[in-house]
């Protein structure tokens, strides 16, 4: 009995024991599949080190860099023994001052991460831009044991994006400053005045019966005589002084410091002299003369778009009362004026009145030619001036305050529109609605939107929105917020008129935005004769670069269809597709579903 009890107890154990040795084994093979995970992780992550093309540091809890990937020897020319033990200031090149690196702890304390652009010294002195990523590492007490830095040197994205500056900057034909840089000049005069109590005057030029000319004798002598009056003109003026040009045969020349109001006069006097003294053109000797027309800061006005105005209006006078002369601007010129106010008052009343509409231009694949979506454009149809143009009638909604009201009417009128071909069984494709400055400060865009969509039952994805860079430079927190926002909605926002305004895709690439459009005048600058022209390929490489898609607007040629498809264009939208169509034409291209 003793013996029968003692084996069962025998076998009992056997049993616990193999059943705690299979446990213990099985609990062998998971450590051991574990860690060859880890290693293979390991190995990977090494791998990754070593080949990425983005240079690496990583450094400890107090800075001193303990590893390099070859790519940051590259780069920066140290050699891997020279900068480990030190720290990453080795690189520092001097460019950013103390607050700058203050700035870059403080985040990297709060967020554990920082990103930007950064000026860095290569070993040879060099300094170059980088695109930098720092990452603490923290422990099991959630303290930084390391930081993670990584880097790409964004030189040649730099001069491009130089490039692009200074052409969307000057007047490809003679050189001088355009429109653009005109009023940064001009505000710059603004606002260096007041603290000297001296004055800037804005010139604005117009030759006489150039028309004639450029109509008798071809464009290439027209040509050549606008290159020749920015010599003149320059040769009067002095170095801090700006000649610019506007389009056309107009001229602005902006002077700065002066004491006086006749000190603008004489110059300006100066200025039509030498402008009519004869030219040689193609054999022949011609001359021509110039009306202008001077407004002065303070008198006249405290920004650009209303001095480079009232400057206009001046001229006009002085070709009223016989040309090759100058007038001031005066409060009785500027009653003539008076069309803009009622415009104005107009603008008011239009809204109720349903005068507003919208007229849709295909966005098209750039290398198929197949219909890929819209952008709505919005008409003013005037009871007495006819169709008017948005670019009129858009800063006048600005200024009064009223955009908000049309931004809103634009994005619930294509909804509607959207759920009225859904309903007709048409296969609708996404539509872009052009978002103002204004607007995108002023409204809360995601519930607005959120609440329009609703109404109409329309997916997120029909809507797409266009602004501008400069709406993301104002203050950039609140656009990141903005566009995450609509982001999680589904909705895509792209940036247009790329290239005439801070042109930074660095900056850019910190917020959620999904394309660029080029803008259209680097688009008509690929022709035929032009040698040829890399910025459209830049800013399209760059793009995707960057994982942004590249829409080209005002796709007027052939030649251009072609350049934009041999580059990788994704979408092209111009003319040569389809002119901007009222609702009904443009949906004739819509397919029945
Ligand atoms: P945008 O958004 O850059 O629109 C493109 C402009 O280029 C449109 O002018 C379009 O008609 C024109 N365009 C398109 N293809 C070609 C082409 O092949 N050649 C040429 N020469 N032009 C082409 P549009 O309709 O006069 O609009 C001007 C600007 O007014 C727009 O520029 C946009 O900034 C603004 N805008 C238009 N609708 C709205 C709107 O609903 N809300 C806001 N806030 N702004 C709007
Ligand atoms: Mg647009
Ligand atoms: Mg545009």
């Amino acid at each position: 009995m003793l013996l029968v009890g003692y084996a069962l107890y025998a076998l009992f154990r056997i049993g616990r024991d193999r059943r705690s040795l299979i446990i213990a084994h099985l609990d062998l093979e998971n450590r051991f599949q574990a860690q060859r995970r880890a290693e293979e992780e390991l190995r990977l992550y090494a791998t990754m080190f070593t080949n990425a093309s983005e240079g690496m540091t990583i450094t400890d809890a107090t800075t001193k860099i303990i590893a390099v990937n070859p790519a940051f020897c590259q780069i920066t020319g140290y050699s891997k023994e020279e900068v480990i033990g030190k720290t990453p200031r080795i690189l520092n090149s001097g460019r950013q001052n103390d607050v700058f690196y203050q700035n870059m702890w403080n985040t990297l304390n709060s967020q554990g991460q920082w990103k930007g652009e950064i000026w860095n010294a290569r070993k040879d002195g060099s300094i170059f831009p980088e695109w930098l990523s720092i990452t603490a590492i923290t422990d099991q007490n959630h303290l930084p044991s390391h930081y993670l830095g990584v880097f790409t040197d964004i030189t040649e994205r730099k001069q491009s994006e130089a490039r692009i500056h200074h052409l969307a900057h000057h007047d490809a034909l003679t050189g001088l400053p355009n429109r653009l840089l005109l009023s940064e000049r001009i505000q710059h005069g603004i606002q260096t005045s007041p603290s000297s109590h001296l004055k800037t005057a804005v010139i604005f030029i117009d030759l006489d019966r150039f028309k004639n000319i450029n109509d008798t004798l071809g464009h290439s002598v027209g040509d050549d005589l606008l290159i020749q009056v920015a010599h003149r003109g320059l040769s009067v003026l002095r170095e801090t002084d700006t000649f610019s040009r506007q389009g056309g045969d107009e001229f602005v020349a902006v002077l700065t410091g002066l004491s006086s109001r006749q000190e603008a006069g004489r110059i300006c006097d100066e200025l039509l002299n030498t402008l009519c003294q004869p030219y040689l053109l193609a054999g022949h000797e011609l001359t021509v003369s110039g009306s202008a027309g001077i407004a002065v800061y303070p008198e006249d006005g405290d920004n650009a778009t209303e001095l480079l105005r009232k400057a206009d209006l001046a001229m006009y006078r002085a070709k009223e009362i016989g040309r090759n002369t100058f007038c001031y601007f005066s409060a009785e010129i500027s009653t003539t004026s008076i069309g803009e106010l009622l415009l104005e008052n107009d603008l008011f009343t239009a809204l109720e009145r349903g005068e507003l509409l919208l007229h849709y231009q295909a966005k098209v694949d750039s290398r198929t030619g197949e219909l890929v979506g819209a952008e709505a454009l919005m008409r003013w149809n005037h009871k007495t001036h006819g169709l008017i143009s948005p670019q009129i009638f858009i800063p006048l909604a600005e200024e009064s305050g009223l955009i908000n009201a049309m931004g809103e009417w634009a994005i619930r009128t294509v909804c509607a529109q959207l759920r009225s071909w859904i309903d007709e069984g048409l296969q609708v494709l996404p539509i872009a609605v052009n978002i103002s400055a204004h607007q995108f400060v002023q409204q809360a865009l995601p519930q607005l939107l959120a609440d329009i969509l609703a109404e109409f039952a329309i997916p997120a994805q029909l809507i797409e929105l266009e602004l501008t860079e400069s709406m993301l430079m104002g203050n950039a927190s609140h656009a990141a917020s903005t566009l995450h926002q609509l982001k999680d909605m589904g909705i895509e926002v792209s940036i247009d008129d790329f290239g005439t305004g801070y042109s930074s895709l660095s900056y850019l690439h910190q917020f959620p935005v999904h394309a660029l459009k080029i803008d259209r005048s680097f688009i008509s600058q690929i022709n035929e004769n032009s040698e040829p022209i890399r910025l459209a390929s830049a800013i399209i490489a760059m793009a995707h670069e960057l994982g942004l898609q590249v829409i080209a607007e005002g796709v007027e040629t052939e030649v251009q269809a072609r350049y934009l498809v041999e580059h990788g264009c994704d979408i092209s939208q111009g003319f040569l597709y389809s002119k901007p169509l009222p609702a009904a034409d443009f949906a004739k291209q819509l397919k029945l579903g």
